[in-house]
């Protein structure tokens, strides 16, 4: 079969380093029964040691010519392969009341992305296991206090327990990426610290965008401009605080009370709250 020549666009650097491999495998720990899907097959090498120790395996893989190649090496149902954007794939769907053990060496350009939308399907995920450029992985499970904490962080932890693994080299990957790398996992909080992700992204949105800015530089005068009263109590905020001073728990809390204060407000007649 003609070598695949690594493509740029989509993210791909190959795993060839074994002893990576077995720890993620060791990890992740696989049992028969376990709907594990892989995100990122790629040529295999991460499949091949899961494969190892699951009868079947689901993927998600955008690479035509390397679908076909998996497709060829392990015929279903041993193992399908989704071709498709995981951007654009609905695990909620492929899971169908049967919950998802969620694994990838992932391209690190569209982690983000991914990990936001994922919360939308968190229902159907049991857990998370995922290569991720160290830099995104020290962001998610940083605690507040320090130069890490973000956006994505807080997100991240308002509905999952996070935690890192163990760091990668570039060395084990071929190509070698530019970066160093880092596994982590995430399960699903059975009860999230917050009630809506979308309200909790746009305040973090407007805090976070000037995080060496005070609060009441940022959100005190984007609470007035929807009609709310920033020094109400059950906002309880500290005009003096910065962003990345207030623990998740925190966060979560306003969250829930800019939701109740939004359902609360007054409506101009004909609107629907
Ligand atoms: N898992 C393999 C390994 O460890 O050797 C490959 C990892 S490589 C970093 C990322 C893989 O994700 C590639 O196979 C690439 O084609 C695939 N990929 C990139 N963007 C994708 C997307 N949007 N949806 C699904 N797969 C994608």
């Amino acid at each position: 079969m003609k070598p695949h020549a690594p493509r740029k666009r989509f993210g791909q650097h190959f795993l060839v380093d074994a002893s990576v491999l077995a720890r993620i495998a060791d990890a992740v720990a696989p049992r028969d029964g376990d709907r594990v899907v892989e995100i990122g097959p790629g040529l295999g090498a991460l499949t091949a040691v899961l494969l190892d120790r699951v009868a079947t395996l689901e993927a998600v893989e955008i690479d035509r010519d390397l679908v076909a190649r998996l497709r060829r090496r392990w015929p279903e149902p041993r193992l399908v392969v989704h071709e498709a954007d995981v951007l654009e794939f609905d695990f909620g769907a492929l899971a169908a009341g049967r919950r998802l053990r969620l694994v990838g060496n992932l391209p690190y350009n569209i982690s983000s992305p991914l990990l936001i939308g994922l919360l939308s399907h968190r229902a159907s995920i049991v857990d998370v296991h995922f290569m991720l450029q160290k830099e995104v992985v020290d962001r998610i499970v940083a605690p507040h206090g320090g130069a890490d904490y973000g956006r994505l962080g807080v997100m991240m932890q308002a509905f999952h327990r996070v935690e890192r693994l163990f760091d990668v080299p570039p060395e084990a990957f071929d190509p070698p990426p530019r970066v160093d790398s880092s596994v982590m996992r995430m399960h699903p909080r059975a009860e999230p610290l917050v009630r809506d992700a979308a309200t909790l992204e746009g305040l973090l949105a407007v805090a976070f965008n000037q995080r060496r800015k005070m609060l009441r530089g940022t959100l005190l005068p984007w609470l007035r401009e929807q009609g709310l009263d920033p020094t109400a109590p059950a906002f309880a905020l500290e005009p003096t605080a910065r962003p990345e001073e207030i623990p998740v728990e925190e966060w979560a809390r306003l969250a829930d009370a800019l939701l109740d204060a939004r359902a609360a407000r007054p409506q101009p007649p004909g609107v629907a709250p």
